[in-house]
C-alpha cells in the first residue's frame, strides 16, 4: 500500500503548435472523466498562456521543460522560475537528458535550477539516467546516485518537495524501454537515496521515462518503487497519453 498517487506528466519536448495544441489538449478533456491520477503536460515556454487557458479548472497540471539558474537580468533567452509561476506553472523539468547532452548542463546547474524552482513554489521533475555506455560498463548506480546527490545537496530539507524521473538515456526515443525489473532496481537504489536524506522520502515520486507508451505502462506502473511516468512521443497522442492516464489510475 503506497501513500504515492501515481503521476503521468506528458514532455512535448520541441513540438507543437496553436492549432495542433488546441485538438490535442481538446481530445485528452473529452475523456477525461474517468482518470483519477495526477497527471501533467510539460510544454514549450512559448505555449504557456495557451495551454493556461486550456488547462483552466481542469485535472491537468502545466509544466514547463526547463527553468533558467537565474533570478533574473541579463540572460537573452532565458525565462525565470517567477515567469513560470506567472502562468500558473506547477512542475518543471529539470536536467533532462537532451539538456545534459545538447547543452553541457552540469549536475551542479541542475541542482541550482531545481533550487530556482522550488522557491517559486514550482515541483521540479529531476531527470537523471545512464547512457548505455555506462550501463554496459556498470557504472548505472554509480551516475544516477551522483545527479541525485547534486540536487540533494543543494536543496536540503525541501528534497521532499521533488520529482525524480529515471529516464535511461538509451531508451530515451529509441523504442527500447528498460525493463519492469530494471526499472525497479533503479528506483529502488534511488528511493534509498532519498530515505538518507529525508524522512519524508516515502512521499517523493519516482517517474519512470523512456519510450513509455499505452502497451508497457501497466507492467512498469505495477513496481513499487515506479511513482508513474515521464512520457515523450506517447503524449502527443490523445488515444495514447489517455490510456496510459487511465493505467495509472486503477
Ligand atoms: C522524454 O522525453 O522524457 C521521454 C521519455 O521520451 P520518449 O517517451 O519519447 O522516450
Amino acid at each position: 500500500m503506497t501513500m504515492r498517487s501515481k503521476l503521468m506528466v506528458g514532455n512535448w519536448k520541441m513540438n507543437g503548435s496553436l492549432v495542433a495544441n488546441a485538438s490535442l489538449v481538446n481530445a485528452i478533456l473529452d475523456d477525461i472523466a474517468t482518470v483519477n491520477c495526477r497527471a501533467a503536460v510539460c510544454v514549450p515556454a512559448v505555449f504557456l498562456a495557451q495551454l493556461q487557458a486550456l488547462l483552466a479548472g481542469s485535472c491537468i497540471g502545466l509544466g514547463a521543460q526547463d527553468v533558467s539558474a537565474h533570478a533574473s537580468g541579463a540572460y537573452t533567452g532565458e525565462v525565470s522560475a517567477d515567469m513560470l509561476r506567472d502562468f500558473a506553472v506547477r512542475y518543471c523539468i529539470v536536467g533532462h537528458s537532451e539538456r545534459r547532452q545538447y547543452h553541457a548542463e552540469s549536475d551542479a546547474l541542475v541542482a541550482i535550477k531545481a533550487q530556482r524552482a522550488l522557491a517559486a513554489g514550482i515541483t521540479p521533475i529531476v531527470c537523471v539516467g545512464e547512457s548505455l555506455a555506462e550501463r554496459d560498463a556498470g557504472q548505472t548506480e554509480h551516475v544516477v546516485k551522483r545527479q541525485l546527490a547534486a540536487v540533494i545537496h543543494a536543496n536540503g530539507h525541501c528534497i521532499s518537495e521533488i520529482v525524480v524521473a529515471y529516464e535511461p538515456l538509451w531508451a530515451i526515443g529509441t523504442g527500447l524501454t528498460a525493463t519492469p525489473e530494471q526499472a525497479q532496481q533503479v528506483h529502488a537504489v534511488l528511493r534509498a537515496q532519498l530515505q538518507a536524506a529525508s524522512s519524508h522520502a516515502d512521499l517523493i515520486s519516482i517517474l519512470y521515462g523512456g519510450s513509455m507508451n499505452a502497451a508497457n505502462a501497466a507492467e512498469l506502473l505495477a513496481q513499487p518503487d515506479v511513482d508513474g511516468g515521464l512520457i515523450g512521443g506517447a503524449a502527443l497522442k490523445a488515444p495514447d497519453f489517455l490510456s496510459m492516464l487511465k493505467t495509472a489510475s486503477r
